[in-house]
């Protein structure tokens, strides 16, 4: 059987613009040795090529290939449910980019789909506009729920944030696209054509990685050089199959291989 690799970036490759000591010569590691793996995100704000280049940055050597993002998800999500659907967004680069690609068509009224990403540039005269569409009947996705980290100076507002706002103003419950959605985490592991059994995740935080490869019946991996920390572990009703401090202490092959 082969095995393959869904792993988080953010707090598992680097923490901010920081290099996670050792994460280099983890992911050296699996190309030498022909390991399938794909970079997991929830941030749609970014394209596959932005990610590419940060990683480059940090000695990280990888292709658009080794990137699956949330925008991805919903790009494909949109495409499979519905043919020429119609958009309107509040997001950027990265999820613009995949809803084009999936042929979905950019709309500023009368949407069937209002979608929510991350982004700086919407205004609140959008969101207003958003909100009067799904009171209409669009219907609303959002890229995914991660929590600000309530930290002065961090330059994400945190999308749980605004995708509560326009729940609050819409009386109406998002539908989540990005982990820990079985939407991402299916397309994920399908992009990289693995099997439920041939799939391990790798991420630093429980709501997202940890629950969603859980739920989809995927190995899982926490590493504790992110948002997850140990002593708060025992609050869940679920656990990682291993902790690891960070990537750096994962033994290949993985014992469950
Ligand atoms: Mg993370």
């Amino acid at each position: 059987m082969k095995h393959g690799l869904l792993i988080d970036m953010d707090g598992v490759i680097y923490s901010g613009e920081t290099l996670i000591e050792g994460a280099d010569k983890f992911i050296g590691d699996l190309l030498k040795n022909d390991i399938p793996f794909t970079f997991m995100t929830n941030n749609s704000q970014r394209t596959r090529l932005d990610a590419v280049r940060k990683l480059k940055l940090l000695g990280i050597e990888v292709t658009e290939n080794h990137i699956y993002t949330s925008a991805m998800a919903t790009g494909k999500f949109l495409g499979d449910q519905s043919a020429q659907a119609t958009a309107y967004v509040l997001g950027e680069g990265g999820l613009l980019t995949s809803l084009h690609e999936n042929g979905i068509s950019l709309v500023n009224s009368d949407p069937e789909f209002v979608v929510l990403g991350e982004g700086r540039n919407f205004t609140l005269e959008m969101v207003q506009r958003a909100v009067d569409m799904i009171l209409a009947g669009a219907k609303f996705i959002t890229t995914n729920r991660d929590p600000s980290p309530k930290k002065p100076g961090w330059n994400n507002l945190g999308i749980a944030a605004t995708t509560a706002m326009i729940e609050e103003a819409t009386g109406r419950k998002a539908f989540v696209t990005g982990k820990p959605s079985p939407v991402m985490m299916r397309y994920a592991r399908k992009y990289l054509g693995l099997e439920t059994a041939e799939t391990t995740v790798v991420g630093d935080t429980m709501e997202t990685d940890i629950q969603g490869g859980v739920q989809m019946g995927y190995k899982t991996i926490l590493v504790l050089s992110g948002i997850a920390k140990k002593e708060d572990l025992s609050q869940y009703a679920f656990k990682p199959d291993l902790i690891v401090s960070s990537v750096d202490q994962i033994e290949l092959p993985l014992k469950w291989w």
